[in-house]
């Protein structure tokens, strides 16, 4: 199999989303599986859409989901530099090189004019193209000067590996601009350059840079280099309709669901199958079965919809597999920073323990802080929420206060507080009280949690202990009785 040498290639411009993270696995994932290079380039020269710190959220969030680069900012390699506005010099010299072979013009029109060109096509109803108004001489070019391409309109046609064969008229070629006049490239152009000089052999980005690759293609051509592969990325769509993810859909930045409690083992999941599946029902994938696995042929070629439901059930599955497979120590140092603030007096053991019984449960790590924090402090007493539950409710307070004693009596007779004993005392109490499982059981958890729910009650008041347990039993008998005089 051909070697891929591909890259991710980012503009800083901002906070790093599900799109972005995207474009990056899909290359990491085909140069990983041929042995290849994975390059990281940071697509600066936009100046104007710079914003500061946006590559450092870059690379920290390629490095949480662990898609480690060959070559790039922090490890350097045999094409530095990686940011393109330290490359400025290189461009510049390509486009001379261009000048030369007289594929492009150094243009000195300024900004009025050529907005009187476009006001004159619109007005004649003509398409605008620039090559329409290319000035007939050119001058040496000089700082400050924009460099042009010369258009080489013709029919063009190539294989796109997702998108299939495509042609293009003339139509849409045109004179585009190489050097800009701050003297930095535009993308059109230093991606070519960079592209070639960095042997990138695949190139892999969203759908919207399709209608420019007839001028990418005259650009290879005129520079007399070989196209590398062309992957284009459907857009992800949002959840409803039929428009491009945005801000406003509810997708949040990658460093958001970070911040959650979402794993990067999911977010990467999830992420590879949104618009790729290997022709099997296969939902959870490791990073090296993705590798192994990975085809472009099986990249969808219409917009994939993003359904954040399901990314966060992927997380939870992910939760049990981590505990399943590696167990219980595996998950919880990665819990740091995810617990109810009252947690933080307790022994590492004694969380451990919490999380074995919960961590089936959660679908971010984040839900920890609403899950255990009874497991921690007294629960906020809201004798309301016990009586309006659906299966108490059936009981006068009378005969809840009844079933409580019993309860209290039984529990407190434990020689031992373990799981089978507790898991014996319950049944048992179920057998003399004559109550169904749904009816004590929500008492006694409701009185132990005040939450909507808990793990097994066996497991529940086993890790709570005796004597907090009984406490809290005694407490809700006591107003319970208190109500009744
Ligand atoms: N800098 C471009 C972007 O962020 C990258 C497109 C490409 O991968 O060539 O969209």
């Amino acid at each position: 199999m051909q070697k891929i040498i591909t890259r991710f290639a980012p503009s800083p411009t901002g906070y790093i989303h599900i799109g972005n993270v995207r474009s990056a696995i899909y290359p990491y994932l085909a140069a990983r599986q041929t042995n290849g290079h994975f390059i990281l380039r940071i697509e600066d020269t936009d100046q104007a859409r710079y914003v500061e710190g946006a590559t450092d959220l870059i690379i920290d969030t390629l490095k949480w989901l662990g898609l480690e680069w060959d070559e790039g900012p922090e490890v350097g390699g045999d094409n530095a530099p990686y940011f393109q506005t330290e490359r400025r010099e290189i461009y510049l010299e390509w486009a001379k090189k261009l000048i030369e072979k007289g594929r492009a013009y150094a243009d000195p029109t300024d900004s009025e004019t050529i907005q009187k060109y476009r006001d004159e096509d619109n007005a004649k109803k003509v398409p605008y193209l620039y090559r329409n108004h290319r000035p007939e001489t050119f001058p040496e070019w000089e700082e400050g000067m924009p460099i042009r391409f010369k258009a080489d309109p013709k029919p063009r046609e190539w294989h796109d590996e997702v998108m299939g064969d495509l042609k293009a008229g003339p139509e849409v070629q045109d004179d585009i601009v190489l050097i800009k006049k701050d003297g930095l490239p535009t993308y059109n152009f230093a991606h070519i350059v960079d592209d070639f000089l960095m042997h990138v052999n695949m190139v892999a980005r969203g759908v919207e840079y399709l209608s420019s690759t007839p001028n990418y293609l005259a650009l290879y051509e005129a520079f007399g280099i070989d196209q590398p592969l062309l992957v284009s990325l459907p857009h992800i769509l949002a959840p409803t309709g039929n428009k491009k993810l945005g801000k406003r859909d509810g997708a949040k930045s990658v460093t958001a669901y970070r911040e959650d409690g979402v794993l990067p083992e999911a977010m990467l999941n999830y992420l590879a199958c949104l618009g790729w599946n290997d022709g099997t029902e296969q939902e959870i994938y490791t990073k090296e079965e993705l590798i192994e696995k990975f085809s472009l042929d099986r990249i969808q070629n219409s917009g994939a919809r993003y359904d954040e439901v399901k990314l966060l059930w992927m997380n939870g599955q992910w939760i049990r597999k981590i505990v399943d497979e590696q167990g219980i120590d595996a998950l919880y140092p990665r819990t740091e920073g995810f617990w109810p603030e009252s947690a933080k007096n307790y022994e590492d053991e004694y969380k451990k323990r919490v999380l074995a019984i919960i961590y089936d449960r959660l679908k971010t790590l984040s839900d920890l802080r609403e899950m255990t924090s009874y497991f921690f402090e007294d629960p906020k007493f809201d004798i309301e929420q016990l009586l309006t539950n659906k299966f108490v409710k059936k009981f006068s307070e009378s005969e809840l206060t009844a079933l409580l004693v019993e309860s209290i009596s039984k529990l407190e007779s434990l020689k031992t507080w373990d799981e089978p004993s507790l898991k014996d005392a319950l049944n048992e109490l179920l057998a003399s009280t004559g109550r169904k499982p749904a009816e004590l059981f929500s008492l006694i958890r409701i009185s132990v949690s005040f939450a909507p729910f808990s793990p097994a009650l066996d497991l529940t008041l086993n890790v709570l202990g005796r004597e907090t347990t009984l406490a809290r039993l005694n407490k809700v008998k006591t107003a319970l009785s208190l109500d009744q005089q």
